[in-house]
């Protein structure tokens, strides 16, 4: 039976970390802000803001949700962006995307300040992550990976590492990332030949594809460690991640439920970016 790696003891210990930058911050003065921008209100969208809130506010962290009409113009949404950009008490923005159709995700990822983009957006903090350059703001997911990893205290150091699913919000930025750390990684996606022959050489997998339990027994070798970033919800309506957990429990070393996992640490790691961002802005400033 595998050890449980659980995200909701990383995210409290990181969080009561985090609650403790804070009271400093705010003994000299200083609060740090996040604005949340949401177009329109997709229930998913609302559902992980609602999360963000709560964990911003145990934090210390005011939040602003700053919900804009479904119909507002790209040119709209971009002057609200800069108008965030030049907010002093902001020092985080997260965007929620999908944005809807009529604003283009590829004209605006570049007009928020590199400085407040706490979650990625911008390709500028992209280049860092893709290049190893430290100072920028990775994505929050992988970034929660990496958080549940070290608090584990699992090297990466030549482990090979397999990633399931490549996408610009989990899997690619998470395999640099990892890179970064000196593991010898794998990407897998749609077109990978044999999927099980790789998943099952892997020392870490990090499952990321989105497909409900996708990752069978016989896909995992023998006292692997396994993250599942996957949230999907079965035909029943349950909750569930792209690794199937009961199965893969009795084979793999460690591993991360769903839920209680990297979701439970996501909005944490939000908080930590704009804790630093205020951080960044201070430094600047001195
Ligand atoms: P995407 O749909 O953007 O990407 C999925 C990736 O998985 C693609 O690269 C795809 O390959 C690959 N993939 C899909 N099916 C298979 C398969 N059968 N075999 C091999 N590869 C496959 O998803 P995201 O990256 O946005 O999200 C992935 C999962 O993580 C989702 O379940 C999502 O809900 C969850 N998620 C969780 C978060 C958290 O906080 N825990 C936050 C963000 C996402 P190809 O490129 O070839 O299409």
């Amino acid at each position: 039976m595998a050890d449980i790696l659980s995200g909701k003891e990383v995210a409290q210990a990181l969080g009561e970390k985090l609650k403790g930058e804070v009271d400093q911050l705010k003994s000299r003065g200083i609060v740090p802000g996040l604005a949340i921008v949401i177009v329109g209100d997709r229930p998913d969208s609302m559902s992980y803001i609602k999360g963000a809130q709560k964990k911003c506010s145990e934090i210390g962290i005011d939040c602003r949700l700053v919900q804009l009409p479904e119909d507002l113009s790209e040119k709209e949404f971009v002057s609200k962006i800069h108008q965030l950009n030049e907010d002093r008490n902001v020092h985080g923005i997260l965007v929620m995307r999908p944005l809807p159709a009529h604003i283009s995700e590829d004209r605006v990822k570049y007009e928020i300040s590199p400085l407040k983009d706490v979650d990625c957006f911008n390709p500028a903090n992209i280049a860092k992550v893709m290049s190893g350059e430290e100072g920028g703001f990775a994505p929050c997911t992988p970034s929660a990976v990496m958080e549940i990893l070290d608090h584990y205290g699992i090297e990466l150091g030549g482990k090979r590492a397999v990633i399931v699913g490549r996408s610009m919000v989990v899997g690619r930025p998470l395999a640099m990332m990892m890179l970064r750390r000196n593991a010898t990684l794998t990407i897998c996606h749609t077109k990978t030949v044999d999927l099980a022959k790789e998943t099952s050489r892997a020392e870490i997998l990090v499952a990321a594809a989105g497909k409900a339990r996708m990752i069978k027994k016989d896909m995992v070798g023998s006292g692997a460690v396994v993250i599942d970033v996957g949230i999907n919800f079965d035909e029943n309506g349950k909750m569930c991640g792209d690794v199937d957990f009961e199965a893969v429990k009795d084979v793999a070393g460690k591993i991360t439920p769903v839920p209680g996992g990297v979701g439970s640490v996501t909005s944490t790691v939000l908080a930590k970016h704009v804790i630093r961002a205020c951080r960044m802005l201070i430094d600047s400033e001195a």
